[in-house]
């Protein structure tokens, strides 16, 4: 932030108690703390007061006060977010509204293949109820246990299913949203086709809690497969990665829900640090692809295909080596392997993440020349690329040299960021494919977003909150100009 702010004042802080009662009010330091801070420990930050609202209509009544007495509020879900969206400021001058006890789901209709839900539903509860009534919500993360959904589409969150199911915001219907005024926007329709003027729930999904706090959400089911088969293929490099994907699409169609890449470093890194891990394949290799697919159709037809399959592309020699998982207990650990890397990274110190996107078609080019440009400004530096590299989305995670201090090498982000940014601009791609924005890349962002994009956006921000109190300073700095 740039302005001086003060913290609120005593008799705003009890206003805004009285709308939540005891039980929804926090203010002991102790108990504040884990609101404050970020699962990464990057960013601590300092707050009077987190209020726990349990209806809509709370909301509603906090964000009144806020607008009323010009209260910045930091709206939070799960608090795992990456890019310290969810976290106030070191100055104290925000309280944060976080919305678990929004914790209802609120109705399903299964002809309809939607649910309804409060905003503070964790994600694995969604996919649990879906699962109840033999459907399917897709979004997966790893964070699936405790974000929240009002998170998720406050972030527009990705994961691994978006190659079939899209992301975050594909799986919506409609919205519930409490405004800067404290009006409440229902937009809780459950209608497939609506053209009835501009469809506004695509204007608070993404926008990261900064134009209005998501209270409610109508979200679409899916058939849930009958079946599904996960396959770990040794690739030679991204290239052959990358045919491998487009034969499976055309083998498998819409089937194909995940594919995700990771590098030798990567299998590594999970093999030395992390219990119960072993190599699925005989011998080192370069690249490996997580493929997953699903069907509706039961019976053995798929894990045959898949095997067929992997038989084709072995004889082909696209694929090196592979294996179908041929029990649930042998798809977790190959999912393990994949889930767990940025755990496993740790151990190796420190890392400096991009999570960014760039045509499918240039992965292999942009992971070329990445790579050259790190090596070339710090030698020893380890790249450890792995993600979803169907939807053209990388973790382009570097570790430290060995022989370096974690700090130090911690202090090159910034540099790091421009250079690998810089390479993924030239791309056409994105420096945020899925994590936002948040406080982490607001200072980024001019330089790489359209200017035209970037004026549009603030105009909006105006609009709807013209006295910057919700998450002032997150995506976008309209103070500072
Ligand atoms: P928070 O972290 O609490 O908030 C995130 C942002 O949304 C903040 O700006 C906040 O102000 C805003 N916000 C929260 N709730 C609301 C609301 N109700 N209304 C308006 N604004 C709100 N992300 C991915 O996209 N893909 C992944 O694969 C992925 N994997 C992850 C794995 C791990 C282990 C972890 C820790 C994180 C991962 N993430 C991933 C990041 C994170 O889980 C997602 O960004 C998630 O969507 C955040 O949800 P949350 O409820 O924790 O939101
Ligand atoms: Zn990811």
């Amino acid at each position: 932030m740039t302005t001086t702010r003060t913290p609120p004042s005593p008799a705003t802080l009890d206003r805004l108690r009285d709308i939540v009662g005891p039980q929804g009010a926090i203010d002991r330091p102790d108990e504040l703390a884990p609101f404050v801070r970020e699962w990464r420990d990057r960013f601590v930050g300092n707050t009077p007061l987190v209020l726990l609202p349990k209806t809509t209509e709370e909301v509603a009544g906090i964000v009144k006060i806020c607008q009323e007495t010009k209260t910045p509020l930091v709206p939070q879900g799960g608090n795992t977010g990456a890019v310290a969206g969810q976290i106030p400021f070191e100055d104290g001058a925000e309280i944060v509204v976080n919305l678990r006890r929004l914790s209802k789901i609120r109705n399903i209709d299964a002809l309809n293949n939607t649910m309804t839900v409060d905003a503070g539903v964790v994600l694995q509860a969604i996919q649990e109820t879906a699962d109840k009534y033999d459907k399917l919500f897709p979004l997966s993360l790893a964070s699936e246990g405790s974000c929240q959904i009002g998170g998720n589409l406050a972030t527009n969150a990705g994961g691994t299913a978006v190659l079939r199911y899209g992301t975050a915001r594909d799986l919506v219907l409609g919205l519930e949203v409490v405004l800067a005024n404290g009006d409440i926007w229902n937009g809780l329709q459950s209608l497939r086709k609506d053209n009835t003027g501009y469809d506004l729930k695509h204007v608070f999904m993404g926008s990261e809690g900064t134009l209005g706090i998501i209270t409610g959400a109508v979200l679409k089911l899916f058939p849930k497969p009958r079946t599904s088969e996960t396959a770990f293929l040794a690739v030679a490099d991204p290239a052959a990665a990358l045919q491998l994907l487009d034969k499976a699409q055309v083998c498998f169609g819409q089937d194909v829900s995940t594919f995700e890449l990771m590098p030798r470093i990567g299998l590594d890194f999970v093999l030395k640090h992390l219990p119960d891990t072993k190599d699925p394949l005989a011998d080192n290799q370069a690249w490996y692809v997580l493929m997953e697919v699903a069907s509706q159709i039961g019976g053995d037809a798929l894990s045959q295909r898949v095997q067929s399959f992997l038989e084709e592309n072995l004889n082909a020699g696209l694929v090196q080596d592979g294996v179908v998982a041929g029990s649930l207990t042998q798809k977790a650990a190959l999912w393990r392997l994949r889930e767990s890397l940025p755990e496993a990274q740790k151990p190796e110190g420190g890392s400096i993440k991009h999570d960014i996107s760039v045509p499918v078609s240039s992965i292999p080019a942009f992971l070329e020349r990445a790579s050259k440009a790190v090596a070339t400004h710090l030698p020893g530096v380890r790249p450890v690329p792995f993600g979803h590299v169907g939807d053209g989305n990388l973790h382009y995670n570097l570790s430290q040299p060995t022989d370096m201090q974690r700090e130090q090498f911690l202090g090159m982000w910034e540099e790091f960021n421009a250079l690998v940014h810089d390479i993924v601009s030239e791309f056409g791609g994105s420096i945020s494919a899925e994590h936002g924005v948040g406080r982490m890349k607001a200072s980024e962002l001019p330089r790489y977003k359209d200017p035209v994009a970037l004026r549009l956006m603030r105009d909006l921000k105006r609009t709807l909150d013209p006295h910057n109190i919700l998450n002032p300073g997150k995506v976008l700095d309209v103070k500072s100009e």
